[in-house]
């Protein structure tokens, strides 16, 4: 059995480039795509509302583009469609993470947690619930109580980009699970279990347990356009997007 594929981008978010050795290849993985697992990797794998990586990883036999990345039980599949002799368990590879794909989904990731940094700020009382930060579908969503007034979605954007004109470099720090209810202002109830715990900064002395990737300072995530506040039973949806050109 493989072993677990070590998360480089846990620790190294701003390394886009290195090594790694090829542990297995799965000829037919999903939708005739071939999936190659490593011994570690730089590619973000799909998951916590952020979308994967792609790129390419390079060896003796060729080039492989990886179409996309996926994350399973602890291992990491890069996959792609390989070319006449895809590459095998042992080869020596570089790997190339897509840098302008990675720069916009770690934006749009790290605006989202900026959103709830602004609910915070203005009282709102809302409880994070969910988030996708993908592009053109970009929106985090709490349970609230109460129904939002009608003038909210502009008073998140102004404290929301206030912030961000702040600017802030944001810090990660791997805890363990039993130190994360002291240390996070909250929690999540459907913490992955199969993925080290990491203890995320973006604003102010809070932190929050995330897995994906993020600017290194928030100015990098220039101007946020907060699309609508829409209520739905006892959720609140908040749909934005990176201002257009930046
Ligand atoms: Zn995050």
């Amino acid at each position: 059995m493989t072993s677990s594929t070590l998360l480089l981008y846990m620790e190294q978010q701003a390394v886009l480039e290195g090594e790694a050795a090829v542990l297995e290849v799965v000829p037919d993985f999903k939708d005739g795509m071939a999936a190659v697992v490593l011994g570690r990797t730089l590619f973000y794998p799909q998951g916590g509302g952020q979308p994967f990586d792609q790129g390419w990883i390079k060896g003796e036999a060729g080039r492989f583009q990886v179409e996309e990345v996926r994350f399973q039980g602890g291992i990491v599949h890069h996959l792609g469609r390989p070319a006449a002799r895809p590459f095998q368990a042992g080869d020596a590879v570089t790997l190339q993470v897509d840098g302008e794909r990675r720069r916009l989904h770690s934006r749009l990731h790290t605006a989202g947690h900026l959103i709830d940094e602004a609910v915070w700020n203005l009282g709102l009382g809302w409880q994070p619930a969910k988030g996708v930060h993908a592009p053109g579908q970009s929106a985090v969503e709490y349970r609230a109580d109460a129904v939002p007034a009608p003038d909210a979605a502009a008073l998140i954007e102004a404290e929301l980009n206030r912030l961000i004109r702040h600017g802030f470099p944001t810090r990660t720090e791997l805890v363990s699970r039993e130190e994360l209810p002291k240390r996070a202002r909250f929690v999540p109830d459907n913490l992955p279990l199969d993925k080290p715990v990491r203890l995320v900064t973006v604003w102010d002395e809070r932190g929050l347990p995330c897995g994906g990737t993020h600017v290194a300072d928030i100015r990098e995530v220039g101007p946020v356009i907060i699309r609508y506040v829409k209520a739905r039973k006892n959720m609140v949806k908040v749909a934005y997007e990176l201002e257009a050109g930046t």
